[in-house]
């Protein structure tokens, strides 16, 4: 399927000037053999192209958009904002009130530091970690994403994933030498290196919820060996919640799992669709940070006056009664109804799912780790892909991505999408049977 035509000519444009056409690799939509869509503008739970056509958006900004498209709660926290100014370099109010709701939402979390992306904030939580340890080792998981930082980027997820890129040219082997990357959900074999390795690790991080392989939800066992482990051995345990905090619940994965981190990384909701990280955890690593302490880490727009003001403004909306109730209802409704749909039409597909972070693999069997998550079959994947975007369902475009449920999507609009993958569905399981 073509874009739009003004999509298209931007697209032409857009490849000219900006490496692939676009300022992130999944937006070109490559894997889903599409060109993107141009986006005009969103409203609640849509999004609408150059053309002024209109799509249910489950992509939400890759997660922070938990409130849908100009939530009327965050634009007038931003408008406020604006009225004071940018950006001034200098200490306001805004960021002190912000620091303080994560740190009252997060019970591991002391003390925060803002940065500007989730990349920053798992970097710097590296740095703090090899600081605090005076350790160089890191322990990862395939599949898991940590932003794009030079030794996190090794069998990573997201687009690294769905472009098959092993780790990154440009990354030197001086790096990620000290990166070992181990299967998710398996904590025989993490027990094993932790056994061998334990002494000269800094770190581990992990998505305890993992939304970059597609959505993968942990096995309990998994993130309290992570946990046991790590205290055995020294070890700082972060936990990258830049996808996952303020997602799965008010207080994280940490809280939904009651597995306590050293360090946890946020970014996504955090900044209510402007952009935003932050990393914290317990005070006594958090004070090696400059100016505290000898850790340097840094930020000329860090704690930027509208993305602290748009993230107090989400967090306020999202930490109100039933929130999460409602959320779950309809997230609930879409993930049973997509499982209800393959298993009635007979796809070789499965739906994962925790709180209104969604999966859907077209694999042979169930996905728990990244080895399970790459069976899955991709064609298929692109085709289900164009079908609903035909129909105006606008779903991330590569496998290895979640579909977010925001609190702007109401029964009617879930019960639209179950329609159209119905029909999608139907239409894949003719062209399996005709190859
Ligand atoms: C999105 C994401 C990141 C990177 O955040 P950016 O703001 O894109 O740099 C890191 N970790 C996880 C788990 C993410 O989902």
């Amino acid at each position: 399927m073509k874009s739009d035509p003004k999509s298209y000519l931007l697209f032409q444009r857009a490849k000219e000037a900006i490496p692939g056409g676009v300022n992130s690799p999944v937006r070109a939509a490559k894997a889903v053999g599409q060109d993107p869509l141009f986006i005009d503008r969103g409203q609640g739970c849509r999004i609408y192209d150059m053309e002024g056509r209109g799509y249910i958006d489950y992509v939400c900004s890759w997660g922070p958009l938990i409130l849908g498209h100009r939530h009327p709660a965050v634009i007038e926290a931003i408008e406020k904002a604006l009225l004071r100014g940018t950006s001034f370099g200098a200490p306001i109010d805004l960021e002190v009130e912000l620091a303080e709701m994560i740190i009252d939402a997060v019970d591991s979390v002391e003390m925060v530091r803002m940065v500007n992306s989730g990349t920053e904030a798992t970097m710097s939580a590296i740095r703090a970690a090899r600081a605090y340890t005076g350790r160089d080792g890191i322990i990862k998981f395939d599949g898991c994403y940590h932003g794009h930082s030079d030794s996190l980027l090794v069998a990573a997820g997201s687009g690294v994933a769905t472009l098959n890129i092993p780790g990154s040219p440009g990354v030197p082997e001086s790096v990620v030498q000290h990166t070992y990357s181990l299967s998710y959900n398996d904590p025989e074999a993490f027990a094993e290196k932790m056994a061998e390795k334990g002494d000269e690790i800094a770190a581990v991080i992990v998505e305890p919820v993992a939304g970059n392989m597609g959505m993968v939800p942990p096995d309990p066992d998994f993130l309290a060996a992570l946990r046991k482990e790590t205290e055995k051995h020294g070890v700082v345990l972060i936990f990258d919640e830049v996808m996952s905090g303020f997602r799965v619940s008010y207080g994280g994965a940490q809280e939904l799992y009651g597995v306590s981190p050293d360090l946890s990384c946020f970014g996504k909701i955090v900044g209510g669709g402007m952009p935003v990280g932050a990393y914290g955890g317990k005070k006594e690593i958090m004070e090696q940070i400059a100016p505290k302490g000898p850790v340097y880490q840094a930020g000329t727009l860090s704690g930027n006056p509208l993305a602290m003001a748009a993230g107090i403004a989400a967090l306020k909306q999202i930490s109100m009664p039933g929130f999460y109730e409602n959320l779950e209802e309809t997230s609930a409704r879409l993930g049973n109804g997509l499982a209800r749909l393959v298993e009635r039409l007979g796809i070789q597909a499965t739906v994962n799912r925790v709180g209104s972070m969604l999966g859907l693999f077209f694999a042979p069997g169930l996905v728990s780790n990244f080895e399970q998550a790459k069976a899955s079959d991709t064609e298929k994947f692109a085709a289900f892909y164009r079908g609903m975007l035909e129909r105006g369902i606008y779903l991330p475009a590569a496998q290895f991505e979640v579909i977010f449920v925001s609190s702007a999507h109401e029964m009617a609009d879930i019960d639209e999408t179950l329609s159209a993958a119905e029909d999608v569905m139907a239409g894949l399981q003719d062209t399996a049977g005709e190859t």
